[in-house]
């Protein structure tokens, strides 16, 4: 037996709660950064803590944290997600993190365990993508020295990415340099909804996740000429648009020749996408994922080959803006091998998973020992109102939270 419980109604109400700061005129249940919604949610959120008597600060990001001192001088374990969601998302995705790392700090004074490390309860500020920023902004301007500064001059809704983030609770003129350094985090965990289908379908109720997958992707804008459908014979056309249909069954072809990859265009612009017009300009977004960095560097250059032959053949130029390839971050084997037992303590089919999603710990796993803990999402689906967990399902999952935590203190 535990000496551990968690409390799944105060979960369940703290979530629902969390839920009712929703942007009017949205679909779903909408927080965007840094709408009013996201930051009065924040303000609720923090409240909260303090009510607990956790110690709150803000970082130069915007990020909120809510700490716990231990019992001895040690870097802290930090545990959180995000609060802030797309539009039209759901209740769960990333609010699951955050409120069930609360849930585990209340629960585990409530049941006089103190810790010997600090533990604090992290909000990552803005880990959805927006039009500011990549996602994950506030996990990587804590992590990295990735955050542009010119990202703060842009402006969406009249606002700037500057004034955003000072309204949030951050000091912008101080980001581009890491805020944390390797070794002042003893561990992060992240708690999180699936958003697939696999825990489902295999009837099984908590994942140890194995890693989240490394991402490679471009955006490539492809110049050919647009000419009269009708007039301009197949010999004499440089046709964009049939080049980028080479390209996609290629990206599709190459991630299924290499099994546990993924490979996507999920985007297309056609100019000037008329009907009886020869596509004269194409930009694309293209993608590759997988555990395995070596792999996707190799399907890259493989697709760039292709790329280029078929471009080539067709007179049409080729040039690639924003590129990123983002690793793939794989828990320590001593953390992941922990939280591998507390989700079969608790789920004794609970397996092993990839995240192929993006999360605020592929940064943080950057700088510190990181790994996360799926619960199952009904159908698969997230990023939509109809995401859902059902309430034994999230309790199970904080649960298997606050024991790791207890268990990384020890091993720490
Ligand atoms: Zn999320």
């Amino acid at each position: 037996m535990s000496p551990i419980t968690i409390n799944a109604q105060r979960l369940w109400d703290d979530l629902m709660t969390l839920a009712r700061f929703t942007e009017p005129n949205t679909p779903g249940w909408t927080r965007r950064f840094p709408s009013t919604a996201y930051q009065q949610g924040r303000q609720w959120l923090q409240a909260q803590m303090e009510a607990e008597g956790l110690t709150t600060h803000i970082d130069a990001a915007g990020n909120l944290f809510g700490r716990r001192e231990g019992r001895e001088n040690l870097p802290p374990i930090h545990v959180g997600s995000h609060t802030d969601t797309v539009m039209g998302g759901g209740r769960f995705d990333g609010a699951l993190g955050v409120l069930g790392a609360f849930e585990a700090v209340r629960t585990l004074r409530e049941d006089n365990l103190s810790l010997r490390h600090p533990l604090v309860v992290a909000d990552y500020i803005s880990e959805e993508a927006t039009d500011y920023a990549v996602a994950c902004m506030g996990s990587l301007a804590m992590c990295t020295d990735h955050f542009r500064a010119e990202w703060l001059e842009r402006t969406v809704g009249g606002v700037t990415l500057r004034q955003a983030i000072i309204d949030m609770g951050g000091q912008p003129d101080k980001l581009g340099q890491p805020l944390v350094r390797p070794g002042e985090i003893a561990a992060s965990l992240e708690l999180h909804i699936e958003q697939g289908p696999v825990l489902e379908a295999r009837g099984v109720k908590l994942a140890a996740v194995s890693g989240i997958v490394g991402i490679h992707r471009a955006l490539l804008e492809l110049q050919g000429k647009a000419n009269h459908a009708g007039a301009t014979p197949m010999d004499l056309r440089h046709d964009a648009l049939a080049a980028a249909a080479r390209m996609i069954s290629a990206i599709e072809e190459i991630a299924r020749a290499h099994p546990g990859t993924v490979g996507t265009v999920g985007k297309l612009e056609v100019q000037p996408n008329q009907g009886n017009v020869i596509a004269g300009a194409v930009t694309m977004m293209a993608e590759m994922r997988s555990l395995n960095m070596q792999e996707v560097d190799g399907m890259w250059a493989e697709f760039m080959t292709i790329a280029q032959k078929v471009c080539a053949e067709r007179g049409i130029t080729v040039q690639i803006f924003n590129e990123t390839r983002m690793d793939s971050v794989i828990p320590p084997q001593w953390l992941h091998e922990l939280v591998g037992h507390v989700c079969q303590r608790l789920d004794p089919h609970a397996i092993i998973t990839p995240s192929g999603a993006g999360h605020d710990t592929s940064y943080v796993g950057l700088i510190a020992p990181a790994a996360m803990i799926f619960v199952p999402s009904l159908d698969g689906r997230s990023h939509a109102p109809e995401e859902y967990t059902a309430p034994e399902d999230l309790a199970r999952g904080v649960q298997a939270l606050a024991e790791t935590i207890v268990e990384v203190d020890k091993s720490s």
